[in-house]
């Protein structure tokens, strides 16, 4: 039986995944990580029983956030699955857009470390 604590975070910045894979480790998260977003359906098609949640940028090269959150969201067997997006704090319509898509959440570059701890809590909480 596998347990169901893995967050995905995905994002093409290598420097972002490893802060926030260090934050969210200090929460025993079981942390999966991946820098495009045709890795992450990957990861969550063959794992998706163990995700609670997926850490999303949306700039990303090939496919971005948004496509993955409408492939995420168009199947029924990933309903439980949260998925937050990284945003750039200018970009507001990214949040109006994420919304229409089905995100659960945002989060805007830059961000602290502890306020996305707790803000990951409060989403999977919901
Ligand atoms: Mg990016």
């Amino acid at each position: 039986m596998s347990d169901k604590n893995s967050i995905i975070i995905c994002d093409d910045e290598p420097d972002i995944v490893s802060l926030v894979q260090k934050f969210l480790q200090l929460d025993n998260y079981k942390i999966l990580t991946c820098s495009n977003g045709k890795e992450a359906l990957k990861i969550l098609e063959e794992k998706y029983e163990e995700i609670v949640l997926i850490l999303l940028d949306v700039m990303m090269p090939a496919l971005s956030g948004f496509e993955v959150l409408r492939t995420i969201r168009s199947k029924d067997f990933y309903n439980n699955i949260k998925v937050i997006l990284f945003t750039v704090k200018s970009f507001k319509e990214d949040i109006e857009k994420g919304k229409e898509l089905g995100a659960d959440g945002y989060v805007t570059k830059p961000f602290s470390g502890n306020e996305l701890r707790s803000y990951i809590k409060e989403v999977l909480n919901n």
